[in-house]
């Protein structure tokens, strides 16, 4: 027994749900989150030991997750994702390089962050008894919840807008799962398994709509706070669709301060959105709990195409808990920022990941951030998933003019 889950509760009502058992939403038809007795926790298990762990990766984390029982971890070899610098970019933006980092979590199985949530949640499937999960997705977790399911041995029924990456579609059926394209938006990918609970008797792991996905995307929190000494930086910049991730590790940084493994101040919370697709940011605006559904969701960054959050009100609140804000930034200013981190600096953020960084310059620009500000940016996938830019420039090989190596 490695958990010390106490119970699990409605992130609206604090209403309380047992542990061991199977929940989806609570009654309100709210996410139920996973509560642990911090208390025992923090007197049984030290910041040193989780330091001296053996394990290079989120399950380093355990004695903060879920699962009860080890062999019931399904894992594909996580790793520790690293924080790189972007000095050259940096300093065209007036910083000296030092404060701003990304986290890369393009290096993680399946190619992003969604691992983490789904290695999570199918470990807890395989800890339940759960046989055939249903999942919608823009992509990334339908391709990390079919290689982790496969790797349990349980099968998969993935929902894919038609609009989603073809490379992750065919990673997804590559990797096992059944899986289908639908004319219609995440959403209605998302009605289509709910309707079908009862036929097929699939357990849809939908964002939000069961408990521990959520766990795993804490884990990016954890990692970041180990990582820097356990402490955090100032500014976190998240480009955000469903918002378990920020949800995720806010969630994290109340448990490890709790615990007393950080007393540094918590960063600010800053949600990126593009404006094809941004109810977050627009409820922001306007001082609102709760995000309207966004109607005709359209931008390049298909991992955060989502019109309508069931976590909305905690993506709000972690914002406004948190001193941060919400920012929409533009499909051309991502792609800008995409090939110019790519140019200068050698790194290829996914399209989600360079409006997190088009997000920052912004922010500097107009005084919401500072060049002193130490901030972390999320690539939350590999940019090799989307489509890039064609290359134009040829040669033939029988009449080489040199004069064109020379222009470029
Ligand atoms: C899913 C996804 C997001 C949004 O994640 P949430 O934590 O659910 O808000 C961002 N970027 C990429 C690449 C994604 O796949």
């Amino acid at each position: 027994m490695v958990s010390y889950v106490s119970h699990l509760e409605c992130a609206e009502s604090g209403k309380k749900y047992e542990k061991g058992k199977i929940h989806t939403v609570s009654d309100l038809g709210k996410p139920i989150l996973v509560k642990y007795d911090l208390e025992r926790l923090s007197s049984e298990i030290s910041r040193d030991s989780i330091e001296n762990s053996k394990n290079p990766g989120m399950w380093r984390y355990s004695p903060l997750l879920p699962v009860e029982q080890e062999e019931n971890r399904v894992s594909l070899g996580e790793t520790i994702t690293p924080l790189v610098n972007f000095p050259r970019l940096a300093s065209c933006l007036g910083s000296n390089g030092e404060t701003a980092f990304v986290k890369d979590e393009s290096r993680l199985p399946t190619g992003s962050f969604k691992a983490r949530g789904l290695s999570l949640a199918v470990s807890m499937a395989k800890e339940l008894g759960i046989r055939h999960l249903a999942i919608p997705t823009n992509g990334n977790a339908g391709s990390a919840l079919a290689a982790y399911a496969s790797r349990a041995g349980i099968k998969t029924t993935v929902l894919c807008p038609d609009n989603t990456p073809e490379i992750n579609v065919r990673e997804t059926q590559i990797q096992g799962a059944d899986t289908f394209l639908v004319n219609g938006l995440i959403d209605e990918c998302g009605e289509i398994i709910a309707n079908g609970k009862e036929l097929l008797d699939w357990f849809a792991v939908s964002t939000l709509k069961e408990p521990y996905r959520i766990e795993g995307k804490k884990t990016m929190g954890l990692e970041l706070a180990e990582q820097m000494g356990w402490n955090l930086p100032d500014v976190i910049f998240y480009p955000t669709g469903g918002g378990t991730g920020i949800i995720g590790m806010w969630k994290g940084f109340l448990e490890m301060k709790e615990l007393g493994w950080i007393d540094c101040k918590l960063p600010r919370m800053v949600a990126v959105q593009s404006t094809g697709c941004a109810p977050i940011v627009k409820a922001w605006n306007e001082g609102k709990n709760f995000a309207d559904y966004w109607e005709n969701a359209e931008t390049i960054s298909s991992g955060i195409r989502v019109p309508s959050a069931l976590g909305d009100f905690l993506i709000l609140d972690s914002i406004k808990s948190s001193n941060g804000f919400a920012i929409s930034v533009t499909d051309e200013e991502t792609i800008e920022m995409q090939k110019e981190l790519g140019e200068k600096d050698g790194l290829l953020l996914c399209p989600e990941g360079a409006a997190t960084l088009a997000a920052y310059k912004n922010s500097l620009k107009s005084g919401l951030v500072s060049l002193n500000d130490r901030v972390v940016l999320f690539n939350t996938a590999t940019g090799l998933k989307y489509p890039l830019p064609e290359v134009e420039a040829s040669i033939k090989k029988e009449d080489v003019d040199y004069a064109v190596f020379k222009s470029k």
